[in-house]
């Protein structure tokens, strides 16, 4: 695989970005790209930070964890992006930026204690499960509530928002009102902001659907194969 066409790409991704911003009269500064990196080598995330991206995902914490490793850029980025386990959390913990895939309240405790280890701090999103669809995870919205309430007593976490993935489909507008629901949980837990709450990233929006996701609400969408190429 050739990765020459990074640059191509995300200018290509950047400019769809902004038109759907536009269409949505929203600013297209507020919306973050994550170049979701997964499974592809580290020759791609090198072509992509000289293209200037800097925010990057994974869905695998010991993949992200090596890249963290043998790409030692200051200002890369990194997501953590996939299901979490708690045995493996302590492979990021002390260095991830940012984790969007919090569905349970016990990895904010295992997320808290590593990284307190290092002193260092995680920007985390709880992850919703938008799609009722059982293999993805995610809270219940019901939930949410109480795990936003049960985050407030760490210090080494900020809960910056919230993630949703919508079910896969060719019709990205199959899955609108998925999006829209995400927006809605996130609009009605504001209230909830103070201390180490701070719900302002609303995380949603793949290679498919993420012009939906922006007119929707969307400020960090989470693109991989139409950066990357497709993936096996
Ligand atoms: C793989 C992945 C993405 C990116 O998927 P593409 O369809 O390649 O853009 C986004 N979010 C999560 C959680 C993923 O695992």
């Amino acid at each position: 695989m050739n990765y020459s066409n990074i640059k191509g790409n995300l200018e290509s991704i950047q400019n769809r970005i902004n038109e759907a911003a536009m269409r949505a009269n929203r600013d297209p500064k507020d919306i973050k790209l994550i170049a979701v990196s997964k499974t592809k080598p580290n020759e791609a995330i090198l072509n992509a930070l000289e293209a200037g991206q800097l925010h990057f995902g994974e869905n695998r914490m010991q993949e992200l964890q090596s890249k963290m490793d043998e790409i030692p850029n200051e200002q890369a980025q990194w997501h953590m992006i996939g299901t979490m386990q708690s045995n493996k959390i302590k492979y990021i913990a002390h260095r991830v930026n940012w984790i969007h895939s919090v569905g349970k309240a016990k990895y904010l405790n295992e997320i808290d204690k590593r990284a307190g280890q290092s002193d260092h701090h995680v920007n985390v999103l709880i992850q919703i499960n938008i799609s009722d669809e059982d293999q993805k995870s995610g809270c219940d919205i019901r939930d949410l509530e109480r795990i936003l309430e049960q985050a407030r007593q760490y210090e080494h976490i900020t809960v910056k928002g919230l993630m949703g993935m919508a079910r896969f489909t060719n019709n990205p507008e199959e899955v609108r009102s998925e999006f829209a629901l995400l927006k809605s949980a996130f609009d009605s837990h504001q209230y909830l902001n103070g201390g180490n709450i701070d719900l302002t990233e609303l995380s949603m929006g793949m290679s498919n659907d993420f012009e939906v996701a922006i007119e929707e609400g969307a400020t960090m969408v989470r693109i991989g194969s139409a950066i990357f190429g497709a993936r096996n």
